[in-house]
């Protein structure tokens, strides 16, 4: 810890911590970054003048997923300021409550200041479904998706999830952990401060394997939080054609035991749908991740109805696309803790019908939005991009959309202690966007209004201000 955090945080401390806290619930601790590699804030940072802070703090004092009319609940502070010290935040107000307060009064030109000038700040997006873990971008796909093929004609002509992968394997790791690193840099950018980040394009052990550690890499360099997901079973690659059942093999008894080992990744994903894996291989698969300790996710329904009954008695932690589901999935989906993490970009890129997240959110499911971020299916990295989408094309409500895209995807990435709200005690992760009103983020179609990202109490490096500085006014 350096000098000067130490004393801040034993001031802060023995004065039972500042008191202008507006969290209601939540015991007020000062919580420290431990073992961090990561670029730590200079200073503690105070945030002023903020003209509606999205706090996403729960009403009900429910620390998870938001569910039905609760998912529209942001809970709003206007004119608000939001005290970071030590990567975690730490107070949460009005900014009269924060300039009343005699300590803050004391150290003042000891904080790192932000005048927000009346813009809007939330919680950093949480995008959790992502595959940055490829070297080109598919442009000839592309193109004859435009002259009229579809996703599966175009991966039974050679295109598709298997022409990526021809270039991973020949690729160094660090070719492929710049790629990673351009691809977290350009979501910081539109407000992302967490991503998680799946393997898929390596399909073999020995590439697969490179792609985790080329992510590891990545998040290495990137101020933001990255959580590893190993998605082995994303196609089956072409030496393995007509002999799924091997392949299957080589990931239950290889490749999933050799990421635990090596500790690579958090979550092990699965492709379950039409033309990829069966509803047998993925509860095989799930097996085999659950006997090696990782949690599991899985893609469904996304070409074809998925049955979801008996993946959702192994409790994955999310199903993601869901736009082919029925009443009965979508009872099954409500009853249980698994998030459904809907991922517009794909459908607006692949030109294809819509998730029912009006019928999923009406009936209670937890719903999280993502990019998936891709280079077949969905090459954007921009959440509020999806958050347009998710208004104009799924008809959720813009606050909707704003808890669906923190908290709950947080929540899909079991990181709902830590991130997905502006509240004492979690990660200083925030994105200030230059807007008056929240409304404006899907609102301004395709257009990026963030002004400045926060992420683990550091501010990302283009928005650093000069050496010395104490005070920066976002006007
Ligand atoms: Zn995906």
């Amino acid at each position: 810890m350096e000098l000067f955090d130490f004393l801040l945080t034993t001031a802060l401390t023995q004065r039972g911590l500042v008191r202008w806290s507006h969290h209601r619930g939540l015991k007020q601790e000062l919580y420290l970054r431990k073992n961090s590699t990561k670029t730590r804030s200079p200073r503690p940072i105070l945030l002023l003048n903020i003209g509606q802070l999205l706090t996403l703090s729960s009403v009900s004092g429910n620390p998870g997923p938001r569910r039905g009319v609760e998912l529209g609940e942001l809970e709003i502070i206007e004119d608000a300021a939001v005290l970071c010290v030590g990567g975690k935040i730490v107070s949460v107000g009005t900014t009269h409550e924060a300039l009343s307060d005699p300590w803050i009064k004391k150290n003042r030109k000891r904080l790192m200041e932000i005048d927000c000038a009346g813009k809007v700040v939330l919680p950093g997006f949480v995008d959790s479904h992502t595959h940055p873990a490829f070297i080109s971008p598919r442009l000839v796909d592309f193109e004859k998706r435009s002259a009229g093929a579809t996703y599966e004609e175009i991966a039974e002509a050679g295109g598709g999830i298997r022409s990526s992968v021809e270039n991973v394997r020949a690729a160094t790791k660090s070719e492929l952990a710049a790629k990673i690193l351009a691809a977290l840099q350009q979501m910081t950018t539109q407000g992302t401060t967490t991503v998680e980040a799946k393997s898929g394009y390596g399909l073999s052990v020995g590439s697969e394997l490179k792609s985790l550690e080329a992510i590891q890499l990545a998040a290495a360099q990137w101020p933001g939080t990255v959580v590893p997901t190993l998605l082995g079973a994303h196609v089956v690659p072409s030496e393995f054609k007509n002999q799924s059942q091997k392949y299957v093999e080589v990931i239950c008894e290889q490749m999933i035991p050799q990421v635990s080992k090596r500790k690579l990744a958090r979550f092990v994903d699965v492709f379950c749908d039409r033309g990829a894996f069966s509803e047998e291989d993925c509860l095989r698969l799930f097996a085999a991740a659950k006997r090696n300790g990782f949690q599991v996710r899985a893609h469904v329904s996304q070409l074809a109805r998925t049955a979801l009954a008996n993946l959702l008695a192994m409790n994955p932690v999310s199903l993601d696309h869901v736009d082919h589901v029925d009443e009965a999935d979508i009872s099954q989906l409500a009853q249980s803790s698994t998030i459904a993490t809907l991922v517009p970009g794909a459908n607006y890129f692949l030109g294809i019908k819509y998730p029912p997240a009006r019928r999923l959110i009406d009936a209670g499911v937890a719903v999280a939005l993502a990019t998936d971020f891709n280079p077949g299916s969905s090459p954007t990295a921009s959440m509020p991009f999806v958050l347009s989408l998710a208004c104009t094309q799924m008809k959720m409500s813009p606050a909707e959309t704003i808890s669906a895209a923190t908290i709950n995807a947080a929540c899909a990435l079991r990181l709902e202690q830590t991130k997905g709200s502006i509240e004492p005690g979690k990660d200083a992760d925030m994105a200030i966007f230059n807007v008056r009103d929240y409304r404006e983020i899907p609102y301004w179609t395709a257009a990026n209004h963030c002004a400045l990202v926060i992420a683990g109490g550091a501010m990302i490096p283009s928005h650093a201000p000069p050496f010395g500085a104490y005070r920066i006014a976002l006007l």
